[in-house]
């Protein structure tokens, strides 16, 4: 028995939006079957937070899409204890799949009315291992690197230097590239000699707001 429809919902999202796309790892997958994704939309658009597409979540923002939130994630390969930097925290959904996953999530947003928001749900869902700062992610978290793994959800005309700099040697960074309707999700590891980049395949983010 489902103890709430969302439980459901839950169920059918993984099956029908990420299983047949190729995520497989079972600890995402199990995240993605606990967190309620629908208390990071709207109470008017909890009904659609399980769709395969993303939502508007005010100040022009999305929340992603659930399959694009999997691949992201996957491709990180947490095992539970690594150090983990979140460029625009948005809804706070990814967040929570992330501080599922990790040892601990540093989170940064520029819009303080978004970051306030995520941190509100996020913190009424009791997860402990998360810490908030609105700012420019552009610059990174100086102070917490290095970190085993960084995500960017907003896409950058190139990769910040800053970023990989802040990685720790073997680290995974993933990021959307590019202007407009032409953008690529690249993952990069830190490798002795360099960085090693993977091409996920196209995407659509928002932009990521650079400070000068
Ligand atoms: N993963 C998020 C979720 O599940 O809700 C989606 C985030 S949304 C696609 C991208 C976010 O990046 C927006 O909230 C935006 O304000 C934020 N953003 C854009 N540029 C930024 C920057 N330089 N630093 C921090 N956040 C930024």
């Amino acid at each position: 028995m489902h103890d709430d429809p969302y439980t459901a919902l839950r169920e059918e999202m993984v099956k029908t939006q990420l299983l047949p796309r190729g995520i497989t790892d079972a600890r995402v997958l199990a995240a993605f079957r606990r967190v309620p994704r629908h208390l990071f939309v709207e109470v008017s658009q909890a009904h659609l937070a399980y769709g395969d597409h993303p939502l508007a979540i005010g100040q022009e923002q999305t929340i992603s899409q659930p399959y694009i939130v999997a691949l992201m994630t996957q491709s990180l390969q947490l095992q539970g204890r690594e150090k983990v930097l979140e460029i625009g925290t948005g809804s706070g959904y990814q967040t929570a799949i992330l501080a599922e996953l990790a040892g601990h999530v540093y989170t940064v947003e520029r819009l303080p009315s978004l970051s306030r928001k995520a941190q509100q749900v996020l913190t009424s869902l009791q997860y402990t291992n998360i810490s908030f700062k609105v700012g420019d992610g552009s610059k990174g978290w100086p102070e917490h690197s290095p970190f085993d793994c960084i995500l960017v959800t907003a896409a950058a005309g190139a990769l910040p230097p800053t970023l990989p700099a802040q990685l720790a040697a073997g680290g995974r960074l993933v990021i959307p590239v590019g202007s407009g309707w032409h953008q690529d999700l690249y993952l990069y590891i830190k490798r002795e000699d360099g960085l090693e980049r993977h091409n996920l395949g196209g995407c659509r983010f928002v932009p990521l707001i650079e400070e000068g």
